[in-house]
């Protein structure tokens, strides 16, 4: 059975389907040629050997099948940040081991879909370990940090408290288990996120796509043990929405917020250019 929330999203995608294509290649055209001319205007001519993008761009951002990104049409997408909510009691029986671990990753958003669906089993989520008010504002901050780009048109969102809406969740643990069950307590990898891809072009030609919730979890210790501090939460919470936008992969550049060393815990220069070149180019699949 289709998630209730996911109907609702292809219903407000599908009657467009047949107008979009044209509008869209108008309105990329268009954005192709301001984004050029800011480009162009901020760093002249130096391109990336092999890569034809601009040095500020980095390619990383495309995944190895294809570039991902969010339409137009399924915006204002609706975010749901958990009061510290964990996945971590929905237990595999077969693994011993929590459903959400970190080398189950496909299978967390069909994880999320079904217990939107099942109120009373949602009713039994617990907070995590280790979980402090203030994680859940870090989070909320890190979030919202990419609305930058609202003005520029390129994306949409906005926070709901109502599970049942949302696009994208967030979720916390107290630490990532593998699928042995084995905790990894002394990484500092302080967050996962997980979406489920529909291709565009057979979406475009009428395709049926059981959409699926786009889902984040957050660390709430640190590699120590100790609470994690705010601003890495923070931090964290803005990379890993960098990646439910759509920024597949990591920059090399250690000073971006999407390489996994968070840069300085703010959307850099590369990060920015590589959203607005990202959005800028039709996608190859869509969460
Ligand atoms: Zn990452």
């Amino acid at each position: 059975m289709l998630p209730v929330v996911r109907i609702k999203h292809l219903k407000s995608l599908m009657p467009a389907a047949a107008t979009l294509v044209s509008c869209l290649l108008t309105l990329l055209a268009l954005a192709w040629v301001a984004s050029l001319q800011s480009a162009l205007a901020l760093r002249p001519a130096a391109l990336q050997p092999g890569t034809g993008l601009a040095a500020s761009v980095y390619p990383q951002f495309k995944s190895n099948v294809g570039t991902i990104h969010w339409l137009k049409e399924q915006m204002p997408l609706k975010v749901y940040i958990s009061h510290g909510l964990t996945l971590d009691s929905v237990m595999d029986p077969a693994l011993g081991a929590p459903i959400a671990n970190i080398d189950n990753l496909p299978a967390w958003p069909k994880l999320v879909a079904a217990l939107i669906e099942r109120p009373e089993k949602w009713k039994t989520l617990t907070q995590a370990g280790g979980f402090l008010p203030g994680h859940y504002q870090a989070a909320k901050e890190g979030v919202l940090a990419w609305k930058i780009f609202e003005p520029e048109g390129l994306i949409k969102y906005e926070l709901t408290e109502d599970p049942e809406e949302a696009d994208i969740y967030v979720f916390f643990t107290h630490h990532f288990v593998t699928k042995l069950g084995m905790a990894l307590f002394a990484n500092d990898i302080r967050g996962y996120t997980s979406k489920t891809n529909f291709s565009y072009a057979a979406i475009m030609r009428g395709a049926k796509a059981n959409f699926q919730p786009v889902v984040c979890v957050l660390r709430t210790t640190d590699n120590q043990g100790q609470p994690m501090p705010l601003g890495k939460m923070k931090a964290a919470a803005m990379h890993e929405f960098g990646h439910a936008l759509g920024i597949e992969g990591h920059s090399t550049n250690n000073g971006d917020l999407m390489s996994i060393y968070y840069g300085r815990g703010v959307i850099s220069p590369n990060d920015a250019d590589t959203l607005r070149y990202l959005y800028h180019l039709t996608p190859d699949l869509i969460p």
